[in-house]
């Protein structure tokens, strides 16, 4: 099936090169999908995105013109299409439901450790000599009480992370993860009590209606003072400004974010030599006890692999079967 992969970067171009091999025929380009860029797809028959590429309703009849039927995302998320208009436009989309939960759960942790040890200042202070403990006091994850918003593949890959570090552990969900509950010692709760009572929360839950801005002023002023905030999640589900006065009035005392919600055009672009006309953002990464990353909780070996893998796969039934069994419509 010739297929044109849009935001493809070096990092994922040899895993996706090797898994397509003679069975399709790919084509890549680092650009992102958008209403202009749409127009590459001309002479393609699928398209494989990745969670930087926007299929909205304009953009998805001009794939349709162009002759595009399938789209393969690279990803689990699935916020960034407009899955309806695809259904009317007569578009199979498919995603990866699970390439690696513990790739994105692992960096979770990382942050939250790397946080909480000060791996950063520490690293910085050592360069230049400076050999003090002053500003490096963390404190014991063992006996802490940690809530996990979202406990899927993800949320219970961390889960069973921060059991192995003895500490308390608090979710919710809309759906209780039974196989969690026998293997875990989490108890399930109220997002309102998980706020009020944890000291690290890690998002993992999807964005989507009901979790846009979950983590919101009324959210954040629950919340404990001193709280660890780690999302790994998505950008859109914690406002931003928000954060920031949550971090400015010390409820927050260190946040974590893989994710930004303004990340489109400034994640997986190199912008070294630009000005970002983001504010927001700016204000966010300024902070010492801020550690953003740009995206990349995903960004292990096995999940390249994995990505890959099913991506072709996703490809290579639609063009035997007509479906595919990651089908999202
Ligand atoms: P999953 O579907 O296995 O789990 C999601 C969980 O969230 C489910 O248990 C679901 O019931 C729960 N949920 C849904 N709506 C909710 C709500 N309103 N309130 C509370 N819980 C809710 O998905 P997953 O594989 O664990 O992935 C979770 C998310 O992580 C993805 O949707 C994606 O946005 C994000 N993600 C990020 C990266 C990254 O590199 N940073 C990589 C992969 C996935």
């Amino acid at each position: 099936m010739k297929t044109l992969v849009y935001s493809s970067h070096g990092f994922d171009q040899p895993f996706l090169q090797k898994f397509a091999n003679s069975i399709h025929e790919i084509e890549f380009t680092e650009e992102a999908l958008n209403e202009t860029t749409a127009q590459l797809s001309k002479g393609f028959e699928a398209v494989a995105l990745f969670s930087s590429d926007k299929a909205n309703a304009a953009v998805l009849e001009i794939l349709k013109q162009n002759g595009v039927n399938f789209i393969a995302l690279r990803s689990v998320g699935y916020d960034h299409v407009d899955l309806d208009k695809a259904q009317a436009l007569g578009i199979k989309v498919a995603n990866i439901p699970e390439y690696s939960p513990y790739a994105i759960a692992e960096h979770a942790v990382t942050l939250l450790l790397a946080l909480n040890r000060k791996v950063i200042l520490a690293n910085e202070l050592m360069k230049t000599n400076d050999f003090r403990l002053d500003q490096l006091v963390g404190f014991d994850l063992q006996g802490k009480t940690v809530g996990i918003v979202g406990t899927g593949k993800i949320g219970s890959a961390f889960t069973r992370i921060m059991n192995g570090f003895g500490c308390k552990l608090l979710g919710y969900d809309i759906a209780e993860n039974t196989d969690l509950i026998a293997r875990t010692s989490i108890q399930y709760t109220s997002l309102e009590e998980l706020c009020k009572q944890s000291d690290v929360i890690s998002v993992c839950c999807p964005l989507n209606e009901a979790t846009k801005y979950m983590f919101n002023k009324a959210t954040f002023s629950l919340m404990k003072k001193g709280v660890y905030f780690i999302n790994t999640a998505r950008g859109g589900i914690v406002n931003t400004v928000d954060l920031i006065e949550a971090i400015e009035n010390k409820t927050v005392a260190a946040a974590g974010l893989d994710v930004y919600e303004n990340e489109n055009g400034i994640f997986f672009k190199d912008l070294s030599n630009k000005v970002l006309a983001d504010d927001l953002f700016e204000k966010l990464r300024s902070y010492p006890n801020v550690l953003v990353t740009g995206h990349q909780a995903f960004l292990t070996q096995e999940a390249l692999t994995s990505i890959s893998q099913i991506t072709m796969e996703n490809l290579s039934n639609w063009e035997q079967f007509g479906k595919s069994p990651n089908d999202l419509n």
